[in-house]
C-alpha cells in the first residue's frame, strides 16, 4: 500500500507542482524596498505611539501632507488610545511592532503567534483595521517567525534606510542628509516615534520631505509601496 500511496503522490506533485508547497509552509520573505522605477519613498515610524514624539511627527506629517506608517507596539497603543485614533483618522498606515516588543529570533512558534496575534487583537480594539504588516523588534527574525507571520497573512516589513536616530547623538542634519543621499526610488525608511524618537528626528523629518519633493519623490505608505509592487509582477 505504502508505494502505491507514495506514487500517488509523487503523480499529484508532477501534475500541480505547487500540491506540497503551499504558501504557509514558506517563510514570508522580509521586505526591505520595493522594487519600482516610480520616485516612490516610504518614511516608517517604529515604536509608537508616545505622548512626547508622536504628536509632533503627526503635526509635520500632515502639514507637508504626507502620509507615513507606524508600526505600533501594543503596550505603548493601550496607554495612548487617543493618539492610536490620531492616526486613523489622519489616514496614516498603520502596522504592528508587536503587543510587547519581543524579539521573535529564537522562539517557539506558540510564543511568536500569541505575541503578533494579541498585538493584532489590541490594535483593532482601538480602531486600527486588522494589520497587516509586521516589523520585527530590533529587526531579528528567523524561519520559524517568518513561517508564522506568513501563515498569518503579515508581510515582514524591513527598510532600506536607517537612519540611526535611536542613537541620541545622530543630528537632524546627519539623519536628513542620510536619507537624501541613500533615497532610491521604492526606499523604505526607518525613524522611531517611541520612547526612543527625539526632536532630532521631528526636524529631520521637516527637512527632509521638502528636499525630497524637489528631486521628485513622493511619499508613500508602505502598503501603497507593495500595491506598486503588485501592478509591477502584473505586467
Ligand atoms: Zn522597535
Amino acid at each position: 500500500m505504502i508505494p502505491l500511496v507514495h506514487k500517488v503522490l509523487t503523480f499529484l506533485l508532477l501534475l500541480f507542482p505547487w500540491f506540497g508547497h503551499t504558501a504557509q509552509s514558506k517563510p514570508a520573505p522580509v521586505i526591505r524596498q520595493a522594487v519600482t522605477t516610480h520616485k516612490v519613498i516610504a518614511l516608517t515610524f517604529d515604536d509608537g505611539p508616545s505622548p512626547k514624539w508622536t504628536p509632533k511627527v503627526l503635526t509635520v506629517l500632515n502639514q507637508n501632507h504626507v502620509k507615513a506608517t507606524f508600526f505600533l507596539i501594543g503596550s505603548h497603543a493601550t496607554r495612548q488610545p487617543l493618539l492610536v485614533h490620531e492616526e486613523v483618522k489622519d489616514k496614516m498606515d498603520i502596522g504592528s511592532h508587536g503587543a510587547n516588543h519581543q524579539i521573535l529570533r529564537n522562539q517557539s512558534a506558540t510564543v511568536v503567534r500569541q505575541e503578533v496575534e494579541t498585538n493584532a487583537q489590541i490594535l483593532q480594539s482601538l480602531g486600527v483595521p486588522k494589520p497587516t504588516l509586521y516589523r520585527m523588534p530590533g529587526g531579528a527574525s528567523d524561519a520559524t517567525a517568518l513561517t508564522v507571520l506568513g501563515q498569518l497573512g503579515y508581510h515582514v516589513i524591513g527598510w532600506s534606510i536607517d537612519t540611526r536616530d535611536w542613537r541620541h547623538r545622530t543630528t537632524a542634519e546627519a539623519m536628513a542628509e542620510k536619507v537624501e543621499k541613500e533615497a532610491t526610488p521604492g526606499a523604505i525608511v526607518i525613524f522611531h516615534d517611541g520612547p526612543n524618537g527625539s526632536e532630532a528626528t521631528v526636524q529631520a523629518v521637516q527637512m527632509l520631505i521638502p528636499v525630497l519633493k524637489k528631486e521628485g519623490y513622493r511619499f508613500v505608505t508602505v502598503q501603497q509601496l507593495l500595491h506598486l509592487e503588485k501592478a509591477k509582477s502584473r505586467i
